[in-house]
């Protein structure tokens, strides 16, 4: 097995995309109305997002997000989609349309058309292409966006209240090539094409960028693999055949394309159990740069109410983040997802954010008084604690995961020494 060497720098370069623009047109999203402002208030509140200073002896840099253009989105969304889903005309429930038509394009039920649809689109996308891009110019080692992570989103329709494919858009920005500034200046260094994992901690599978990075072709560059840790069952949105446990014997597997689903009640005993695989993987494609979907639809208290993880402790979604984000070589984007209980969301991404910039606040915290605290009773802590759910994923389970991805990392260190032979 190869081995990383840690990289625990203390002094990372974080940098937080945010804009008063991109919280109140984020804010608008059906499914998490108004989540947005409370989770930059917080971490405001909390002194995290105070620029040019100093929170517990760190730096965060705060930055706008600049706005996509129709070019940047082009990118991975077809051309219809875009016409009809940034077309304000189309934004108003009393409009009168062709029959289906909306819904042809997914904008219906989870996903209705809603007024500044086209400024979400364009500023999600931006937000999440901005933290991209400070990683690619070297300006950041670590970018948060936490209006980032619309993980259902596929190329021509919205799904699962997902307008816009940022994780995708995000990972071809990562991916391409930049030509080096001094290639005309001989002798240039050559230029390696970068390898990005995304990992998605989301309670749902990561079904669109799953599927844009997947392929069976032996002979494809291996240059983007998606790891999905996600809730499996019977009619669980989405369904996706990507979904399952891989089966490394079936002509359909594809090695850089990886799903772990997790049984009800998953919580950090599970989490510490597999996460040893999440890392053995990653010590093989060893990646320059690692996407981190943070959904926090899993944590305990979420209306989900499926998996029973916690903030804090071994095997937390604070602890799976710390470890990525100061244990793994590689700079990270960090993007959020799904999360339906907004105060937790806040409370969640207030501490990761902590935890980036190298500084973690106590659980413990009390949440600072300001105009959304009374949202945050009866605890009025940072903490989201585990509840009394049964974890479903019993010691026979794991062990079938385990010996599942054996045969996984065996294929993918395979593939792997053949790309460079
Ligand atoms: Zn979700």
């Amino acid at each position: 097995m190869a081995t990383s060497k840690k990289t625990n720098n203390p002094n990372k370069r974080v940098v937080y995309v945010v804009s008063e623009e991109l919280a109140k047109v984020s804010s608008l999203l059906p499914s998490n109305k108004n989540r947005s402002l409370l989770v930059h208030s917080l971490a405001s509140s909390l002194g995290i997002l105070v620029p040019k200073q100093k929170h517990n002896g760190q730096h965060i840099r705060l930055i706008r997000p600049n706005r996509a253009t129709l070019k940047d989105l082009s990118v991975y969304h077809t051309r219809d989609y875009l016409d009809f889903s940034l077309n304000p005309d189309n934004h108003s429930e009393n409009v009168q349309q062709e029959p289906n038509e909306s819904a042809d394009f997914g904008l219906e039920d989870d996903c209705p058309p809603f007024r500044g649809l086209d400024d979400y689109i364009f500023l999600v996308a931006g937000a999440s292409l901005t933290g991209a891009n400070t990683l690619k110019t070297d300006q950041a080692d670590i970018a948060i966006c936490w209006d980032g992570g619309r993980h259902h989103a596929q190329k021509a329709r919205a799904s699962g209240f997902c307008y816009v494919a940022d994780c995708v858009l995000a990972i071809l920005a990562l991916r391409r090539f930049v030509p080096n500034p001094y290639d005309n200046i001989s002798p240039a260094p050559p230029s390696k094409k970068p390898r990005i994992m995304y990992l998605d901690l989301d309670l749902h599978f990561s079904d669109s960028v799953s599927q844009a990075f997947y392929s069976t072709s032996s002979t494809n560059s291996p240059q983007v693999l998606t790891f999905s840790i996600h809730h499996a069952a019977e009619g669980f949105f989405p369904i996706s055949p990507l979904s399952s446990l891989p089966a490394p014997g079936s002509p359909t597997f594809d090695p850089f394309s990886l799903s772990l689903p997790l049984r009800p009640g998953a919580s950090n005993r599970t989490f510490m159990r597999i996460w040893p695989i999440v890392e053995r993987v990653k010590n093989l494609f060893e990646p320059d740069y690692i996407v981190v979907q943070c959904g926090l639809d899993g944590l305990a208290g979420d209306p989900m109410a499926t998996w029973n993880w916690s903030l804090e402790g071994e095997g937390s979604l604070g602890w799976c983040t710390s470890r990525v984000v100061h244990e793994w070589d590689g700079k990270k984007l960090l993007l959020g997802g799904g999360g339906y209980n907004s105060p937790n969301a806040a409370r969640a991404w207030a501490y990761l954010t902590s935890i980036a910039m190298g500084k973690p606040l106590s659980v413990d915290t009390e949440i600072p008084d300001h105009r959304a605290f009374p949202l945050y009773g009866p605890s009025f802590t940072l903490d989201v604690p585990a509840g009394n759910m049964q974890d479903q994923n019993n010691e026979e389970y794991i062990k079938s995961v385990e010996e599942c991805f054996e045969d996984v990392l065996f294929a993918l260190q395979h593939r792997l020494r053949q790309s460079t032979t």
